[in-house]
């Protein structure tokens, strides 16, 4: 029967090979894309990438996002890229815009000051809106309310290599709740009063957070001093593989909350990569996040190409790892290797 066919196996529909799935097991997972019309020619090809290295085996759904609705041309455009399901969500009023609190005044002569100083997006509005969203509202989108995990996509990303395992399914049986591929150091005039004002919240929610001697702690990922500080280290966020049940806890909520009180989404200019890492760090053991080392992955101006043994002959993939962010002064990794004892031998998942 034509239908079970389709289940196992892959038929490219231009060159009529046929390949195995890998696996059988399906997770409530889906790729969720914040994304405007205009960016429709870079969504395409970062689904294209998408599709070729990993989801024409998988066939997990796209949703995406926007604060103003779809033209029916992205929609169309958008839809014929996958076989897989496609949904377009709305974002709501008030996941995008003010909350009563702010003084629209004196985040506008913020903004001002930090076009002034030079600072990248220190002068958008629109891009305060999307880090706000992306820190505390994205995963509370109905669209995601059957899904244990998101895997967000950014338009004009790469993928550079064969993903040829399911990493939603890796994330589900080793407990999993957070991937990322790059981490790097934040621009600090971005986030001057971040780590005071988490320093605040975890005061009054120590119950939340992962005990201070438990040797999975993660902390010293974010700070070199015991806390006094924030060494500007974050996971960037435009890839992530994370928990859905992880960003709507209590203690993820309570902490985006407290954050989002103290208004320094539009005063300063908090960005959700930083937010989404300092929670990581309270909340989650190290064990719960995982490195994906073996995916090759690039969002300008940067990338991370594995150094996998003969992957570049064997045509797993088309990047270079000499050129990969690992190598950067600027990179994180050697902290994350450091604070979590491991090494790059720790990541290998992918076999063929
Ligand atoms: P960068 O990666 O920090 O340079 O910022 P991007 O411009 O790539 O924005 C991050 C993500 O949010 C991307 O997926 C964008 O498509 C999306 N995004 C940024 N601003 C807006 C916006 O105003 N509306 C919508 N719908 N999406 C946005
Ligand atoms: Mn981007």
């Amino acid at each position: 029967h034509p239908a079970d066919v389709a289940k196992d196996i892959y038929i490219n529909r231009d060159t009529g090979v046929q390949l195995p799935r890998t696996t059988t097991e399906r997770v409530k997972a889906a790729f969720v894309v914040l994304v405007r019309n205009r960016e429709l020619d870079d969504l395409r090809s970062s689904m294209r990438d998408m599709e070729a290295t990993f989801n024409y085996k998988y066939n997990y759904p796209w949703i995406f996002l926007n604060e103003e609705p779809f033209t029916e041309e992205f929609i169309n455009l958008t839809t014929s890229m996958t076989k897989a399901n496609v949904s377009y969500g709305l974002v709501e009023k008030e996941h995008w815009g003010y909350p009563p609190w702010i003084d629209q005044d004196l985040a506008k002569l913020k903004r001002k000051e930090m076009a002034d100083e030079g600072i990248i997006y220190g002068g958008s509005e629109s891009y305060r809106h999307m880090c706000r969203f992306q820190s505390g509202f994205f995963y509370m989108h109905p669209l995601l309310d059957d899904l244990d995990y998101y895997w967000r996509v950014e338009p004009d990303v790469n993928f550079m290599c064969d993903i040829d395992y399911d990493p939603f399914l890796y994330m589900k049986q080793h407990d999993k709740k957070y991937g990322f591929t790059i981490s790097l150091r934040e621009f600090y005039s971005t986030v001057p009063t971040l780590w005071n004002t988490t320093k605040e919240w975890m005061g009054l929610n120590q119950k939340y957070l992962v005990p201070q001697h438990d040797p999975e702690n993660l902390m010293k990922f974010v700070t070199d001093d015991d806390g006094d500080s924030y060494n500007l280290c974050h996971f960037w966020s435009n890839f992530e593989i994370g928990s859905v049940a992880f960003l709507r806890s209590e203690a993820y909520q309570s902490y985006f909350r407290h954050l989002d009180q103290a208004g320094g989404f539009f005063y300063e200019r908090w960005g959700d990569a930083p937010v989404h890492s300092i929670a990581v760090a309270m909340l989650l053991k190290a064990s719960e996040v995982h490195f994906f080392n073996d995916m090759g992955y690039r969002h300008g101006p940067f990338q991370h190409c594995p150094d996998g043994p003969d992957w570049l002959s064997k045509g797993k993939c088309y990047c270079e790892p000499r050129k990969s962010f690992d190598m950067s002064f600027n990179s994180c990794l050697p902290k994350w290797m450091e604070v979590t004892n491991t090494t790059v031998e720790n990541y290998i998942i992918s076999q063929s």
